[in-house]
């Protein structure tokens, strides 16, 4: 079968398709034939060797966000059901697992980064991984669940969002971006969005700012800055007296400076948020299963045009890159 492997020392060049053989299933395991996957910011930074966890095994296959059809009989799911991966390795039995937070496990890390992902056409994967994803949420949304969805659903569960309350999102228009901006729109949020795209008033936003025209005294109960450090300083004067600045991305980098006083006088709050827990993603199904969610899609393109996706990433700032499979 087909898959996009990264041949060390990584870099687009070293990305090849390669003829590899099917998956064996171990017992407990279950094989997924893969429809679709996403192309984010995890795997471009991968592929360029820029990722903050270890990547293994190499040569590697990326991909952290797929959908795919189930292929044999396990305990909860069954041949012919249609699943996303719940992308986050985790041993089900330490006190962070027990506790139902399994995106913390100890001995845990992220699935398509520390083990081989998706841009393939078969995988095997523990059956605990697998969460069934009813037909009234097409393909593209269930495909974005994984990491956009879910990462946006938890940072504003972290954040405590809750109706009433006001939002500012930098990078609206980004995969988290346009899930934070509708789901805070269902929580009852009044949403900003930091972005030169004005699509993003169609996902929930009411105003959009450019990065450099947000008022002075404009403040909000919520910032969310999945950017990193060349949005920091910004993000942080614009949250309210009390409010919280979540972040969980740092595709600007990675370090920032902070005003200790400025923080305890204003009793900021500053939340790290990563991924979310498997709670959170059938909360998130149901959610979406109540709700109108858009996603806007710029390109799909197939397995063998991995390279020409990658490069319509590198230029394309309106909507998602997808993978057929
Ligand atoms: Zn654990």
């Amino acid at each position: 079968m087909l898959a996009a492997r990264i041949h060390s020392p990584g870099g687009v060049d070293n990305l090849k398709l390669d003829q590899i053989e099917e998956p064996e299933v171990s017992d407990g395991e279950i094989l997924v034939k893969i429809k679709l996957t996403g192309f984010n910011p995890l795997e471009y930074n991968l592929i360029n060797g820029n990722v903050v966890y270890s990547v293994k095994p190499f040569p590697h296959i990326p991909g952290s966000e797929v959908l795919g059809e189930v292929l044999n009989d396990g305990i909860n799911v069954r041949k012919g059901d249609r699943v996303i991966v719940f992308n986050r390795i985790f041993d089900g039995n330490c006190d962070l697992c027990l506790s139902g937070r399994e995106n913390l496990c100890y001995n845990g890390g992220l699935w398509g980064v520390e083990t081989n992902g998706g841009l393939t056409e078969k995988i095997t994967i523990d059956e605990k991984n697998l969460v069934k994803i009813p037909d009234s949420i097409p393909d593209e949304l269930a495909v974005s669940m994984p990491i956009g969805a879910l990462t946006a659903y938890h940072a504003l569960k972290k954040a405590n969002a809750s109706a009433g309350k006001t939002i500012l999102i930098y990078g609206a228009s980004g995969n988290t971006g346009i899930f934070a901006a509708q789901i805070s729109r269902i929580m009852g949020l009044r949403v900003y969005g930091v972005s030169r795209k004005s699509w993003v008033k169609d996902y929930g936003v009411l105003k959009t700012f450019l990065m450099d025209q947000i008022p002075e005294s404009m403040t909000f109960d919520i910032v969310v800055n999945s950017l990193g450090s060349n949005f920091w300083e910004s993000s942080i004067s614009h949250v309210k007296q009390g409010g919280s600045l979540v972040s969980f991305g740092v595709l600007t980098g990675k370090e920032a400076k902070i005003n200790i006083a400025t923080l305890y006088t204003r009793e900021i709050q500053i939340i790290g948020s990563t991924g979310g827990t498997r709670s959170d993603l059938i909360e998130l199904i149901k959610i979406m299963e109540t709700n109108q969610f858009r996603v806007p899609v710029a390109k799909k393109f197939k397995l063998d045009q991995i390279k020409e996706a990658i490069s319509c990433y590198e230029t394309t700032r309106d909507g998602r890159i997808l993978i057929e499979i």
